[in-house]
């Protein structure tokens, strides 16, 4: 059956016809894909068509769909039971491999999704220092956990939803909106209001706005002015996490967060989530401390399974190489855009990037907000037809993977020469 068919068929019975907002095509126009089957960096969609795949699965699939190894240990642990609600021998070699891989991490907890994992730090922050507000950033998304839905990224910023129906005023006007990579403001903030902040939390290079990275000094204010005023600082890496190397943007940098929270890479592309930190604040959360959270399916068999095959195979992995091949895309298409006049900007971090239809610089949700989101949707449609699935929105990072060939990405840059013929 075809994609009209059954995303007609869907929207009876799922509103919308998805179940993540984003997949819907609301802001590009025509008929979500759907998905058939998918190996390496190629997804195929019910009618047989195939495409080249930036999406990722919004992330995860950094070693390409349907890695072998990765199947098998789904597979081998399917076979023993797919969920037991004790804990496994799998669960500490997952916390152990995120322990050794991240410095600011001494202990774990596994939860099912990112959004679980910072609504759990919020939570955390707020036990820990005894406070209620909570600072983010405008652009920034941290999935879709009350607190967090305020000036949010991705899907909240596509449809443009301004604040979020549902969350209570009362709980919203204890998070406290901030421009990203305003250093200057957050100082500001925390030199006035400080002793009622329970944390401040950022994506350390934001995806969710489309990718822009960290000023220089930005997140070594953050660090110096939490540090300061007892707030904890949680690094949102749910994205950046084994993305941009076998650890995090922190690794990186050096830097040392309070918190961080993990997701999508770390589920080897099944649903999880989760968090890390020191040991002390870990361990305020139940059954060692008062600050509950739970999980029916956390730490479960087949996610762990196929995350520590992901992340064992990542370990031997050179980062340069999709960061290289990324760089050439990126560089394919500016000289293209160039050619025809079109003015767009590119911001790229190692193996994610998004090009901005804009002529100035995005450096943060007001500069991303002045895309031209019209002209956006023409070019996604015309990549679509030309066989290159790119993320169905400009807010949106897209991923190379390890299973991207040099021969795919030439011809993802050739198929949008076509595509800006008709442009
Ligand atoms: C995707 C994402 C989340 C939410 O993760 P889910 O697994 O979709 O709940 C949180 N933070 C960031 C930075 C993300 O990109």
């Amino acid at each position: 059956m075809d994609s009209q068919n059954l995303f007609a068929q869907a929207q009876k019975v799922i509103p919308g016809g998805v179940n993540s907002p984003v997949r819907a095509f609301r802001a590009v126009g025509g008929t979500p894909l759907f998905i058939r089957e998918a190996a390496g960096a190629t997804v195929v969609d019910t009618d047989g068509n195939e495409y080249i795949d930036y999406v990722a699965s919004w992330g995860p699939m950094i070693l390409g769909h349907s890695r072998p190894e990765v199947v098998a240990a789904i597979r081998d642990a399917a076979g023993r039971g797919t969920s037991y609600g004790a804990p496994t021998a799998s669960e500490i070699g997952m916390a152990e491999r995120l322990v050794a891989a991240f410095p600011s991490i001494e202990m774990v907890r596994m939860v099912s999704s990112g959004t679980e994992a910072t609504m759990t730090a919020i939570r955390l922050a707020r036990g820990w220092t005894n406070r209620d507000k909570i600072v983010k950033f405008a652009g920034c998304y941290h999935g879709h956990a009350d607190s967090l839905l305020v000036k949010a990224g991705s899907g909240v910023a596509t449809l443009g939803i301004p604040g979020s129906p549902g969350v209570p005023k009362a709980l919203a006007e204890l998070t406290i909106t901030l421009p990203y990579n305003d250093a200057e403001q957050a100082r500001s903030l925390m030199a006035r209001h400080g002793e009622g902040i329970a944390c401040i939390i950022v994506e350390p290079v934001a995806g969710n706005m489309g990718v822009v990275p960290p000023r220089p000094g930005f997140l070594e204010t953050l660090r110096e002015i939490t540090q300061a005023s007892g707030a904890l600082l949680i690094f949102d890496e749910v994205i950046t996490g084994f993305r941009l190397a076998y650890g995090g943007w922190q690794t990186l940098t050096g830097m040392v967060p309070d918190l961080t929270c993990l997701g999508k890479i770390v589920g080897g592309g099944l649903p999880v989530g989760a968090l890390g930190g020191r040991r002390e604040i870990m361990e305020h959360l139940a059954p060692t401390g008062p600050v509950y959270q739970a999980g029916t399916l956390s730490g479960n068999p087949l996610a762990m399974a196929a995350g520590i095959a992901t992340l064992d195979i990542l370990r031997g992995m050179p980062y340069s190489k999709i960061d290289r091949m990324a760089a050439e895309l990126c560089a394919g298409f500016l000289d293209l855009f160039r050619e025809k006049g079109i003015p767009v900007r590119i911001n790229r971090v190692g193996s994610m990037f998004t090009l901005f239809f804009t002529a100035d610089e995005v450096v943060d949700f007001d500069s991303a907000s002045r895309c031209d989101t019209g002209l956006f949707a023409r070019f996604f449609r015309g990549m679509l037809a030309a066989g290159i699935n790119l993320a169905p929105a400009q807010f949106e990072a897209g991923f190379v993977s390890f299973a991207h060939t040099d021969a795919e990405i030439a011809r993802t840059v050739d198929a949008c020469a076509r595509t800006l013929k008709s442009l």
